[in-house]
């Protein structure tokens, strides 16, 4: 039997999937990202969590046939990660070799992408429909990410910036800063940082039950769901850009579904019929059959997806 791990690498935790041949998830763990010395620190301690669960099920580095691994950031053709904000690990890191020669098995694969990318893979490729073929993954949550499937291949891109859809520009006269250094994307809006200052620009004019709360996505979403005009007012301005966005994103890839995930997808068929109602008032041609439908993986989308990635040539 072969054996596989998906590695989701965050800014603050690390999650790993160990996979057999069979494609059957055999357990899953994670520990917190190594915060000094992190090229070194996290190569380390990947490869000995790797090699503690093998010994655990009485096995060794030899029925172990590939790593999988998600990066929160850019990562380029060749697998380098040239700079990545959320993860210190400085320019042109490359993270492959680094991999292979720790574990001095040259015959090991590796690869690596991006987690939002990524994520819509694993989604993809758990939703396993024969006949779907295109796919746009939204992830809303800190920000606004996402990954995009086209004739049942992910698309990456010339640099690595494939489906950077949150920074899709979308109101360029708002004046809101992005963590892109652009103006005006669309997760400047629906990004969490974004809803929050709506609701604070709203709540100087209007009366809301969020006044004395701390705002959160989640404060908002329910406080919407209770009828407050404000909340409802962000929650609104939310699943504009969304839908926006997707009509936007619909006119070059026609996708057959629109995945929704990220922690603010917890607020459910709610802002799915929300994004759903904005996106047929500017979806062109057919692309108004889109279905948007929640994500089914959760947290673990980003390391089922590098070991499907594992498993293509
Ligand atoms: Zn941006």
């Amino acid at each position: 039997m072969k054996y596989y791990f998906g590695i989701d690498i965050g800014g603050t935790e690390i999650k790993f999937g160990f996979f057999d041949e069979t494609k059957r998830l055999i357990d899953t763990f994670k520990i917190l990202t190594p915060t000094e010395n992190i090229r070194e620190e996290l190569v380390n301690s990947i490869f000995l969590k790797v090699k503690e669960r093998l010994e655990k099920e009485k096995l060794t580095l030899d029925s172990l046939y590939g790593i999988g691994l998600t990066i929160p950031g850019p990562v380029n053709s060749a697998g380098i990660i040239i700079f990545c904000a959320n993860l210190n690990v400085g320019y042109d890191f490359d993270i492959v070799t680094a991999i292979k020669e720790k574990f001095n098995k040259p015959t090991l694969k590796v690869v690596v992408g991006n987690d939002a990318n990524l994520a819509a893979y694993g989604e993809y490729k758990i939703l396993a429909r024969s006949n779907l073929s295109n796919l746009v993954f939204i992830t809303l949550g800190t920000g606004v990410g996402g990954g995009v499937i086209v004739n049942k291949k992910l698309v990456t891109g010339f640099t690595g910036s494939a489906g950077e859809i949150g920074h899709m520009p979308y109101d360029l006269n708002n004046n809101r800063k992005c963590g892109c250094g652009g103006i005006g994307c669309v997760e400047t809006i629906a990004g969490t940082a974004g809803m929050i200052q709506t609701a604070n620009d709203l709540m100087k004019k209007e009366k809301s039950i969020m006044k004395d709360k701390t705002l959160t996505p989640k404060v908002i979403f329910d406080s919407a769901k209770e009828g407050d005009l404000v909340a409802l007012k962000v929650v609104d301005s939310v699943s504009q850009a969304i839908g926006y966005m997707a009509a936007t994103i619909a006119t070059i890839v026609d996708p057959e579904v629109f995945i929704i995930g990220g922690g603010v997808a917890q607020a459910g068929q709610f802002l799915l019929s929300k994004i759903n109602y904005h996106y047929q008032q500017v979806a062109r041609f057919e692309t108004t059959k889109a279905r948007f439908e929640l994500a089914k993986l959760g947290n673990d989308a980003g390391f089922y997806g590098a070991f499907y990635l594992l498993l293509e040539d």
